[in-house]
């Protein structure tokens, strides 16, 4: 035998049954979001490598050090995703949407790609389910936001979740707080780590989610952007918290809060999960106001707040059990010969388009098996239909759980019997 390929590290398979919870869980979200007035975007999966380094910046981890750069044939830079914030930014402005509408709301799943270290909860490529609002500077859309989160966690019976929530600042504040990093940092600076030399020097924040030990140790007592906040900045954020408040949504201040992206101005949020299934990994959420990213990529002047949440993650902390959501099919159908089975399939088909959940066995294998087969995939009713009993024209249902059999006409098997009345159910 050939040698086996593996999976490249860090990117996994979704197999039946653990996937029926990732339908439900997107099902879930695609409702929610939809109540809140977003509407899907899907965009490529690969993006030039410039978008992100221009978007996200160069001294974030995220495009220092984890993105999946390639030269495609032509000597194009091409990246894989690590976000989508950055290319929903683009597809505003390259479909010409601050034009067409003033406000634009958006949201989004799909595969992203870090080439990060693994751990629980941590991948290569990972899954996000976002949304992102343009046009709009009010708190009221930030506390929205935050809220829908908490009708879809809600919906999904995910308990333990708490929304922390921070000011980094914009405009003047962000100027007089980066002062505030540097003066803070410039006397350990010997102490830091080589990254975070650099940064103090071209983006003092980012030191703030440095993951080294001593960085964070120093980092712990550094200024906190609230205290430089400017009248303006203040209201917005009193004004989140009152929104929250009168909603009755749950929040935490969390003054260290900055979050590892660049184009954060302003509302800062993550929502993070109690759940021990998460390990280290308890951010479920992360988001907040980029009201400067639409105009640094070469567009007009656009508020905007949005945020992504991991799937894996969300999932973990619902413990969700994917066994208990698959599909058993109402109706098996056991066959013995080649003319039952041609007939079991085209019966199957009709029943199916009615509504039915069916599986045909097509194997020759014993009929004992095949009952054996049915009993696991749990189904209601099993139909055996042998060549004998199509030379009959009837054939025998038993229903699983009683194990009561009773003869049905194969020609009229969905018109009288068990099967009339299962199409009869609602389901
Ligand atoms: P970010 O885009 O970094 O703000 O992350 C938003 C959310 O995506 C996080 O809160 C996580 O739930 C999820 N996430 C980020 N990176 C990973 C990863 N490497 N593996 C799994 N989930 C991730």
């Amino acid at each position: 035998m050939a040698d086996a390929i593996a999976s490249v590290k860090g990117m996994n398979d979704i197999l039946p049954p653990d996937s029926a919870a990732w339908q439900r869980l997107e099902a879930a979200a695609r409702g929610v979001f939809t109540a809140y007035g977003y509407g899907e975007i899907r965009t490529p999966i690969v993006e030039h490598t410039e978008l992100f380094a221009r978007g996200i910046g160069e001294s974030t981890d995220v495009v220092g050090k984890e993105m999946y750069t390639f030269e495609d044939r032509a000597q194009r830079s091409l990246t894989l995703r690590p976000e989508m914030t950055a290319g929903c930014a683009r597809a505003y402005l390259e479909h010409g949407l601050p034009g067409r509408e003033p406000v634009t709301r958006w949201w989004y799943g799909g595969p992203m790609f870090r080439y990060e270290r693994m751990q629980v909860g941590r991948y290569r490529q990972f899954w996000q389910l976002g949304a992102e609002c343009f046009g709009v500077a009010e708190p009221t859309l930030d506390a929205e936001q935050i809220a829908m989160l908490h009708a879809l966690f809600s919906q999904l019976g995910i308990a333990g979740l708490t929304a922390c929530i921070n000011n980094v600042g914009s405009g003047d504040d962000r100027v007089r707080y980066r002062e505030a990093l540097v003066t803070y940092f410039t006397p350990h600076a010997a102490s830091l780590c080589g990254d975070c030399r650099r940064r103090l020097a071209q983006n003092p924040l980012r030191i703030l989610d440095c993951k080294v030990d001593g960085c964070r140790a120093i980092a712990a007592d550094a200024p906190q952007p609230v205290a430089y906040l400017s009248d303006g900045t203040r209201a917005h954020f009193d004004g989140l918290q009152a929104a929250l408040g009168e909603m009755g949504i749950p929040y935490r201040l969390e003054p260290r809060l900055v979050r590892g992206l660049d184009y954060y101005t302003g509302t800062v949020f993550e929502i993070v999960s109690a759940s021990s299934a998460l390990g280290a990994q308890t951010t479920v959420v992360g988001g907040g106001r980029y009201d400067g990213l639409v105009e640094q990529l070469g567009g007009p002047p656009t508020p905007a707040f949005g945020f992504a949440f991991g799937v894996e993650r969300a999932l973990l902390a619902m413990g969700a059990d994917g066994a208990a959501l698959t599909a058993k099919p109402a109706l098996y159908l056991a066959t013995r010969g080649a003319a039952a089975r041609q007939r079991a399939t085209a019966l199957a088909q009709a029943l199916r388009g009615r509504g039915l959940v069916v599986e045909v066995e097509h194997r020759e294998v014993g009929m004992r098996a095949q009952f054996k087969r049915a009993e696991k995939l749990g189904s209601t009713w099993v139909l055996a239909l042998g060549d004998d009993e199509l030379a009959k024209g009837e054939a025998m249902v038993r229903h699983m759980a009683t194990r009561a059999e009773q003869p049905v006409s194969i020609a009229s098997a969905a018109a009288s019997g068990p099967l009339a009345e299962l199409l009869a159910t609602p389901r």
